[in-house]
């Protein structure tokens, strides 16, 4: 089979591999649809030590597919299923795990093969984290499930309510979908991002508000002024950047939620007032990966239609061009691009 071979750090080959074949406990999927993540640029440009911990492997961890092949042991899937698989499962036995927060896993395991014809997932995957799809759930917009759970984390970690003011900093995939989330729960959402291809065509999918950071020399006296002088109850950082970290806390008003939803590089660290900590009483919160139960609820959304991510795809590739894909996601000339191997 062809795949997309991540061998390290700017290193991507396309390599002829052997179909795999599952061992006891294992599905073996024909990929029908993989999503590019902002993850996979970043990961391309500086590895990734927790979702890549060792290589060669195939690149990639938003897919679905159909079951080609069933290991010995897997009850409930036949071959010719359709499914998506999460990027990671849990072990459901650590202390983090039994809490009920299985996203902090102890031992979480990752799997990235997306960029490939076929994947082989692992019986912890199979057994926790692998959802059956009707058949009104297309694949590529199935494959949103794992960008997807991780927003309505970000967005329950953020108790969002109806009527409440969402601020999304951030306007790449993940801040389209963290403000298609909040929008499902009735709040108005406001999306700041930078002028250019994509902030332009994100104004066009109608998920709220949009914010041209670079029109404003205070994007935070903007953000307050369209809230009437209070600031936002919710913001949302999905940038990954320490000093929009602290515009969110800035832009957040008294007894506001500020969620901390995109990493920063190693070793940075952010400046906090602690008079408006303390005496406005914000709530600051991170936000990291999703749990199998939000894998399903992602699958349940879209499976009825109340999210419908399908318009932050904006281009579509073949398995080959996987490179070129992730350079324009770079460069900021796209939001998702659909391979179909
Ligand atoms: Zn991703
Ligand atoms: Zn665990």
């Amino acid at each position: 089979m062809r795949a997309m071979v991540f061998h390290g750090p700017g290193d991507l080959r396309a390599e002829e591999l052997p179909v795999p074949e599952p061992e006891t406990g294992e599905l073996v999927l024909r990929v029908d649809a993989a999503l590019t993540c902002g993850t996979d640029v970043k990961t391309l440009r500086r590895g990734h030590p927790v979702m890549i911990p060792k290589v060669p492997t195939v690149f990639g961890h938003e897919f679905a597919g159909t079951v080609t092949a069933v290991g010995a042991g897997v009850r409930g899937v036949r071959e010719g299923d359709r499914v998506v698989a999460a990027n990671s499962a849990p072990c459901g036995a650590c202390r983090p795990c039994l809490a009920g927060r299985s996203n902090l896993c102890d031992d979480l395991l990752f799997v990235n093969g997306a960029y490939g014809e076929f994947i082989a997932l692992p019986p912890r995957l199979v057994a926790k984290n692998v959802v059956g799809l009707g058949p009104g759930l297309p694949a590529a917009r199935a494959a949103f499930a794992e960008p997807v759970a991780c927003a309505l984390l970000g967005i329950e970690r953020a108790r969002v309510e109806s009527g409440q003011t969402i601020v999304v900093f951030g306007a790449g995939p993940l801040g389209c979908l963290l403000g298609m989330v909040a929008a499902a729960r009735k709040a108005r959402v406001i999306l700041v991002g930078k002028s250019g291809w994509r902030f332009a065509r994100v104004r066009g999918l109608g998920i709220g508000e949009c914010l041209d950071a670079t029109q404003t020399d205070d994007v935070v006296a903007a953000i307050r002024a369209a809230t009437g002088g209070s600031g936002a109850d919710v913001a949302i950082d999905a940038t990954g950047r320490p000093e929009v970290w602290e515009q969110a806390i800035d832009a957040t008003g008294r007894g506001g939620n500020v969620v901390f939803f995109g990493g920063c590089a190693p070793g940075t660290s952010i400046r906090l007032d602690t008079r408006r900590a303390h005496y406005e009483e914000l709530t600051l919160l991170g936000a990291f990966h999703h749990t199998p139960e939000l894998i399903r609820r992602a699958v349940d959304l879209m499976e009825s239609g109340v999210l419908v991510p399908d318009d932050l795809i904006t281009h579509r590739m073949r398995l080959d061009a996987v490179r070129q894909a992730l350079d324009l996601m770079a460069e900021g000339n796209a939001l998702k691009v659909l391979i179909e191997p």
